[in-house]
């Protein structure tokens, strides 16, 4: 039997509001606030961010515009632009830093993993032949946030570059 009790938690259980997510956050406020947001590119039905928490240098993620936790409540054609927005994701990582491989993937759920259960998001992790814990080490430092702009701004210069078409 499950004693614990955590009633702090119960508002955001029963009724949890898109405005206590940072994601659907972003995405409603002004543009010019995506620099800070580290909101690369913004599609139809979905969006590409740069990872405040990365597990890699470049990680990204690809987000419906909607504030869904399941699959099966996205449109067909937001589907559609997670897969092409994700693919994109590929592309300009590979241009930025020609990664030896790549993680994608998508927790569902707590108990998979997920840190944002609530805002389904895709990963788009670059991985190097040899790589190893040390960019979560790093994070932890203030490195971060000067690291995370570069990333960022390289990011998106390619992106401008070479725009996303939907
Ligand atoms: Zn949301």
């Amino acid at each position: 039997m499950d004693r614990l009790y955590t009633p702090w938690r119960l508002p955001y259980i029963v009724n949890p509001k898109p405005t206590d997510c940072p994601f659907c956050d972003y995405l409603l406020q002004d543009p010019g606030h995506d620099p800070e947001n580290l909101m690369l590119v913004r599609g139809q039905h979905a969006f590409i961010l740069l990872n405040r928490f990365p597990y890699s240098n470049g990680h990204l993620m690809v987000l419906p515009n909607e504030h869904v936790s399941r699959l099966v409540e996205l449109e067909e054609h937001t589907q559609t632009e997670i897969m092409r927005l994700t693919t994109y994701c590929t592309q300009i990582l590979d241009n930025a830093f020609h990664p030896h491989g790549f993680n994608v993937g998508i927790n569902l759920g707590q108990a998979a993993g997920a840190g944002m259960e609530a805002h389904l998001h895709v990963h788009i992790v670059p991985r190097w032949t040899g790589d190893t814990n040390f960019m979560p080490v790093v994070a932890q430092t203030r490195v971060l946030p000067e690291w995370l702009e570069d990333t960022y701004r390289r990011l998106l210069a390619l992106a401008e570059e070479f725009p996303y078409t939907h």
